[in-house]
């Protein structure tokens, strides 16, 4: 890895600017390729792009840290590939900070839950259907055992093995600022009695991660996450977070999974236990309603595919709650997807545009949609860190969830 830094100086760095009442923080992390102002939005590059927005783009909407996905850049084009490029973050000439997962999640993504459409994030509805349904469909994709797991392939169903050792040198390879130690996210659905088992899997995984870390970069230049399991249960994740909390971390992930009504009570569950003075990353996580329980529970970092996902398929976030720009209502509207909004494509575009491009799938309209719901989620979050500063966190968060959520 190229770095300029050499010996004992420290290359990643978390300092606490100002506390709110409870968990919440704003702080400034410090990293090789720059500072992140938290509470911060991640974007998420999964295969070392975020679609179809150039590090230009990206960093004209004030995104300040891009992650990409060691699953998917393991499989393509390869991690031995991309650490000759110089590492992704010069692949993909994003010059500021970096992180990339542990590979654990798209283990379960694409295994456990491929194909029963349930999410890290469970509804009351799901456990029901779960319940009845069971899970003999899983085994075929994913095969995990005290080692490691073996996975099949999204793309050409090949057989792959993923360790904790394995995770770490992809991850040395790949050349983010923070990576995350190897982990087993396990279903929303499981029990209490697997997720345990999966739990404590997760911390013997995390000793090793730290070993094998240690001697490929004893200098520290990548800072190390652990990631605190224990799903819905609140024994597990206090016991998850107090034994990763003493090992020696850079900072912590908080793995899915989750229920959704009771996301903001896990959190603190885990928040209150974990060193004050390290950065917490919730993992996955998006949604505005999500966003502001996490940061009131003491959460830094938040990344999420949603808003280009979304916007890819015509779903605008505003402050108004979303829309759907495909929507016929939208035909003639010549005023900006969000009127409020400061981004390139509301400064430039007409509704009535964008709903030409994306009716007639033009990728352009992919493109300024993307451009709107990322700036939109990034200034947010921005927001939220300003509120804190400004002592006015809960009353900018009612405001803003009433309207974003009463259509
Ligand atoms: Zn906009």
């Amino acid at each position: 890895m190229d770095n300029k830094e050499q010996g004992s100086q420290k290359h990643f760095s978390f300092e606490i600017k100002k506390k709110m009442q409870g968990l919440g923080r704003a702080g400034v992390i410090k990293t090789p390729h720059g500072e992140i102002q938290t509470p911060s939005f991640v974007a998420v590059g999964t295969k070392a792009t975020v679609k179809g927005i150039t590090p230009e783009m990206l960093e004209g909407m004030g995104a300040q840290v891009a992650l990409a996905n060691t699953y998917h850049l393991y499989l393509q084009p390869g991690d031995e590939l991309v650490a000759k490029a110089g590492g992704f973050p010069k692949m993909m000439n994003w010059q500021g900070p970096t992180m990339t997962d542990s590979g654990g999640f798209q283990v379960f993504s694409l295994g456990e839950a491929f194909g029963t459409g349930v999410s890290k994030v469970a509804s009351g509805e799901d456990i029901v259907v779960s319940e009845r349904k069971g899970y003999s469909k899983s085994k075929k994709f994913a095969h995990i055992d005290e080692d490691g797991v073996n996975f099949r392939s999204y793309i050409d169903g090949t057989w792959h093995r993923f360790t904790p050792e394995r995770s770490m040198e992809i991850q040395w390879n790949l050349g983010a600022d923070m990576i995350f130690a190897f982990d087993e996210c396990t279903s929303p659905l499981a029990q209490h009695e697997y997720q345990r088992e999966a739990m404590e899997r997760t911390h013997r995984w995390a000793e090793r991660s730290i070993v094998r870390h240690e001697e490929l970069d004893p200098e520290n230049k990548q800072a190390l996450f652990g990631v605190v399991q224990g799903g819905r249960f609140q024994d597990l994740r206090e016991e998850s977070a107090r034994v990763l909390g003493a090992m020696n971390f850079d900072g912590f992930g908080i793995g899915g999974s989750f229920n959704k009504d009771d996301m903001a009570e896990a959190v603190g569950w885990v928040n209150r236990i974990l060193p004050e003075g390290k950065p917490r990353h919730m993992l996955g996580i998006g949604e505005p309603m999500d966003i502001f329980a996490g940061v009131g529970n003491g959460c830094d970092l938040f990344d999420c595919v949603s808003p280009t996902r979304v916007a890819r398929h015509g779903r605008i976030y505003t402050a108004d709650g979303q829309v759907q720009i495909k929507n016929a209502r939208f035909r003639e509207d010549f005023t900006p997807l969000d009127s409020e909004c400061s981004c390139y494509t509301c400064q430039n575009y007409t509704r009535a545009y964008i709903h030409h491009l994306q009716r007639s799938k033009e990728i352009l309209g992919q493109t300024l949609a993307s451009i709107h719901n990322l700036h939109f989620i990034v200034k947010l979050v921005d927001d939220i860190r300003q509120s804190i500063y400004d002592e006015c966190f809960e009353e900018f968060k009612d405001e803003f969830l009433k309207r974003y959520y009463t259509k």
